[in-house]
């Protein structure tokens, strides 16, 4: 499937329904300085459920402020003037624009796969590198792609992996994303094991040297900061991973990696063996090197805790995690992006039991959210991690409140982003704010339950850029 043709310089169309409002000048004194929206509720890791609910919102020369958060009855009088513009949204919640902190925008084109847990990760690894767009024209058509279904998601700020088509880095995901309303964090994948690993330390050693000032010059105020991608355990030697570590600390550079993954990933850093092990023979990157830091018996958590230390890592999926694993990340201060419906779509829970994020949060890991690709997603035309949201309340997580943090205030936080952006509370400069179908009945008596049952996208009430 080929991701639908795309002026590339053609801007990405706002839909929000504030959007006459918000393009109106500041300055110009005929148009309105406030607008009220009522609502079923507000739904905000701050604020918790508020049902029957206003914001009121004032646009000012810094951009929206929230100057009301809270119910409709308790509406201060001078928000009552009828000069002010109210829109209603009786059947729908109010909630701030959603982080994706682990996606793979490059994939999009590929669109949503059917898997098989039988068939095993590596073979659906190859699947995805056969299908990898390869020619830079087609990674940012790809890009923009899953930066409209991101949009379609009421998702406004990501982290994106910007994979490397055969072992090549590309600029291509950054740049593309710069250019469009989302914010966030390009990590920039590489691979260094065995054989490739002095050659991918020399690479990366000399883009940041060469290439990054003037990428990262060209990110400057687009709202999309550069950083690196070590692949995974399977595929980082330890070595490179501390390397890596500490050149991103000298820098301010956030790190990602993928970690705890699959049984796979578990069984090679355990003992050096299956079907990781067979890939890397058939890559020829193979030698006897690897054997300095795997097969000692350790967890892949325990394995990358080294260069956990080193600097706060973003850590994607974490499928497989012990009392010890989650020990350490708390100690070192990653953020682990949890992705609900990858985790499904590969059975983890038959391997590892249901994931463990609650008892991450316990603990103290920052914990967000993340869909990976499109290609394990049940959303044919969006990413968003409101539907991973809906999986985790569908399997009876009822803590609204962690819910709703993980898919925004935890996943800003990971990214680097200011958390408060995503937050309805009274003063907030909100990145952006959606509004959220609630299924049937609901509506009157649960509202938050109705928007998790509903199946339908956000739509947007404002974006902030
Ligand atoms: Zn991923």
């Amino acid at each position: 499937m080929n991701p639908t043709p795309r002026d590339e310089h053609a801007p990405y169309d706002s839909d929000a329904l504030l959007h006459g409002w918000l393009s109106d000048s500041p300055q110009n004194p005929s148009s309105t300085r406030y607008v009220r929206v009522d609502a079923a509720a507000i739904a905000d890791a701050d604020l918790g459920i508020i049902q029957h609910a206003t914001l009121v919102l004032e646009r000012m020369e810094s951009g929206v402020v929230v100057s009301y958060s809270g119910t409709t009855q308790a509406l201060p009088d001078p928000f009552l003037d009828p000069s002010i513009p109210v829109l209603t949204l009786s059947h729908h919640i109010l909630m701030p624009a959603l982080v994706n902190a682990h996606t793979h925008l490059d994939l999009t084109h590929i669109g949503p796969l059917s898997h098989e847990p039988d068939d095993g990760f590596v073979q659906w690894v190859n699947t995805i590198r056969t299908n990898r767009a390869t020619d830079e024209d087609h990674i940012k058509r790809c890009v923009r792609l899953g930066i409209e279904y991101s949009l379609a998601g009421g998702v406004i700020a990501v982290g994106d992996i910007a994979g490397a088509p055969n072992g090549r880095l590309t600029e291509s995901p950054a740049r593309t994303l710069a250019s469009s309303p989302l914010m966030g964090v390009s990590y920039l994948e590489f691979f260094g094991i065995g054989k490739s690993a002095p050659r991918a330390v020399e690479r990366i050693s000399s883009y940041l040297r060469d290439h990054a000032p003037e990428l990262m010059r060209s990110l400057e105020a687009t709202g999309i900061r550069f950083g690196l991608q070590p692949h995974a355990t399977n595929t980082i030697d330890l070595g490179v991973y501390r390397w890596v570590a500490l050149a991103a600390k000298a820098r301010g550079l956030p790190v990602s990696t993928h970690l705890g993954e699959t049984p796979e990933e578990r069984e090679f850093i355990a003992s050096a063996s299956g079907p990781q092990r067979d890939m890397l023979e058939e890559l020829g990157v193979w030698d006897d090197s690897i054997l300095r830091s795997i097969g000692g018996g350790k967890h892949p958590i325990e394995h990358l805790e080294p260069a956990l230390k080193i600097h706060p890592m973003l850590v994607a999926h974490v499928n497989d995690a012990t009392d010890h694993g989650i020990e350490i990340l708390a100690e070192a201060r990653a953020s682990v992006a949890y992705c609900p419906r990858a985790s499904a779509y590969f059975g983890a829970a038959t391997h590892f039991g249901p994931h463990r994020y609650r008892d991450m949060v316990e603990a103290g890991v920052n914990v967000c959210l993340g869909t990976d690709s499109i290609v394990n997603l049940d959303t044919p035309d969006r990413i968003s991690t409101l539907d991973d949201m809906r999986l985790l309340w569908s399997q009876g997580d009822h803590d609204t409140i962690r819910l709703i943090a993980m898919g925004t205030r935890h996943g800003a936080f990971a990214l680097g982003l200011d958390p408060d952006r995503f937050s309805l509370k009274t003063d907030a400069h909100p990145a952006g704010i959606i509004a959220v179908e609630c299924a049937g009945s609901d509506v009157h008596t649960n509202p938050w339950a109705g928007a998790m049952r509903s199946k339908s996208a956000p739509t947007w009430v404002f974006r902030a850029t």
